[in-house]
């Protein structure tokens, strides 16, 4: 099941067949619509088909190309379209310097005077960006905070540079691509793609225009968002069904509509891997880590009740060898529950499986012994976070538990060197973009002081 969240299914450009494009909709997935208002006659029929069709949301606001048309009651009109339970949003507004079809000055005054008005609404807004990208966070940075603790709305069809898509994350924006990432031009737009985390992803049609490849240069329609959501899959070395379910916990996290995900995760795909999730405990408080306030990887959550019994995470899993690895990962240290890793593994080596552990380089400390003689034979492969280059950053971006501070990241190296002698493949890795930390310096120590294989991973991208 999928998602557009930015459709126009009300334009004239389907009046010969909407009901068989909506049909054909549900025909390929898509579990919801969010059909989007340009101004307040689209924004009407958009509400007439949210009543008509359960699964079809919309939105109500004034087009940067069509403020110029805003007249004294057009506010008005919009409050009123706002109180309707499926209007969830107000949008499309923002700013169109690339086609200008209404002045700028005026393009400003009313972005700013909606933006206002989806805050005292308090309504995520849908934000159009064009040939814009300082004048659009100049004006939304009045409004939206840095960090805000509620989420504030979609940028759509993106089409701006890394630095836009940062701006616009750190005011709580999530990030959507239309079909014109999957153009041959746009690799930059492609990079981007790879660098919005998973949980402000969201895939879009915009139809009726940019049909995605490869149906390019035909009019478009929702069913084919799954194809930008493949692209998005591939730049992100994903499978289409892990874009799917984040995009769709998405659309519940801001907009309240669809389902939460279930708690108590035991193992999960993502892939071709299957992880393993044993304990929410950990002997580290990274700074970057969302275990404690939002503990969801890929659109699972990994929220424990109660940590699983060896037995139950066996059960869990379906079939050792049709995955590319079976991996001890979750939000927590895998190996303060060891016996449960080595009962584990042991049979899904037995089974044919390959096993990967990624740990936090804690488990000689946690378990008060060098357990690595221990998983010999058990563990293929292990990740160990590295994380930083010297003792001081290590602390402030990893934060050990107080009784653990002394001397931890020379024991993490250890680890590391231990590794080398138990375990076949051995990687370093890194989370990137991290205060303090010289990521070329850890590469450098990874492969030329241990030898081992260095891996850089930004936050919340594959997980
Ligand atoms: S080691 Fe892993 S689980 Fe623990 S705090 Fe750091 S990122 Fe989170
Ligand atoms: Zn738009
Ligand atoms: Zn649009």
């Amino acid at each position: 099941m999928i998602i557009d969240t930015h459709a126009h299914v009300d334009m004239d450009a389907y009046d010969g067949d909407r009901a068989e494009v909506i049909q054909r909709a549900r025909d390929n997935g898509v579990e919801y619509i969010l059909n989007i208002g340009c101004d307040i006659d689209s924004s009407l029929r958009s509400m007439e088909l949210a009543e008509r069709y359960d699964f079809i949301y919309a939105t109500a606001g004034v087009h940067p190309h069509d403020v110029k048309n805003i007249d004294n009651n057009t506010y008005d009109h919009l409050r009123g379209l706002l109180t309707h339970p499926k209007m969830i949003a107000l949008g499309e507004i923002g700013l169109d310097f690339y086609k200008n079809y209404s002045p700028r000055d005026l393009q400003k005054e009313h972005f700013r005077k909606q933006a206002e008005l989806a805050c005292e609404l308090n309504k995520p807004i849908i934000v159009h960006s064009r040939d814009a990208n300082e004048e659009i966070v100049d004006i939304l940075s009045d409004y939206y905070p840095k960090n805000p603790s509620a989420r504030s709305g979609i940028f759509h069809c993106f089409s701006g540079n890394q630095e836009l898509a940062n701006r616009a994350l750190e005011m709580g924006f999530y990030i959507s691509f239309s079909g014109s990432v999957t153009f041959k031009k746009s690799d930059d737009l492609r990079t981007v793609a790879k660098m919005v985390p998973a949980d402000r992803l969201f895939v879009e049609t915009d139809c009726p225009f940019l049909a995605p490849v490869p149906r390019r240069g035909k009019r478009n329609e929702p069913a084919y968002v799954g194809h930008t959501a493949q692209l998005i899959a591939d730049v992100r070395g994903l499978k289409i069904d892990d874009v799917q379910r984040t995009t769709t916990l998405n659309f519940f996290e801001l907009f309240g509509i669809g389902k939460d995900v279930e708690t108590g995760t035991v193992s999960y795909k993502i892939r071709n891997s299957l992880y393993l999730n044993l304990t929410t405990r950990c002997t580290a408080d990274c700074s970057f880590c969302t275990r404690l306030t939002r503990p969801v990887v890929q659109g699972y959550n990994l929220q424990l009740d109660r940590e699983p019994t060896a037995d139950e995470v066996w059960a869990s899993i379906d079939d050792c060898t049709k995955y590319d690895e079976i991996v001890f990962c979750g939000y927590g240290e895998p190996t303060l529950r060891l016996d449960v890793i080595k009962e584990v593994s042991k049979k899904i080596k037995a089974a044919g499986g390959k096993v990967r552990l990624n740990t936090n380089g804690h488990g000689n400390v946690i378990n008060k012994r060098n357990i690595l003689p221990e998983l010999k034979g058990l563990i293929d492969s292990v990740s160990i976070s590295l994380n930083a280059d010297t003792a001081e950053a290590y602390d402030e971006i990893v934060r050990p538990l107080p009784g653990l501070r002394d001397g931890i990241y020379e024991k993490v190296k250890d680890f590391i060197e231990e590794s080398k002698k138990y375990i076949p493949n051995v990687q370093a890795t890194v989370v990137t973009h991290q205060d303090g930390v010289d990521e070329s310096k850890c590469e450098d120590i990874s492969k030329n002081d241990f030898d081992v294989d260095y891996r850089e991973r930004r936050y919340n991208i594959v997980g």
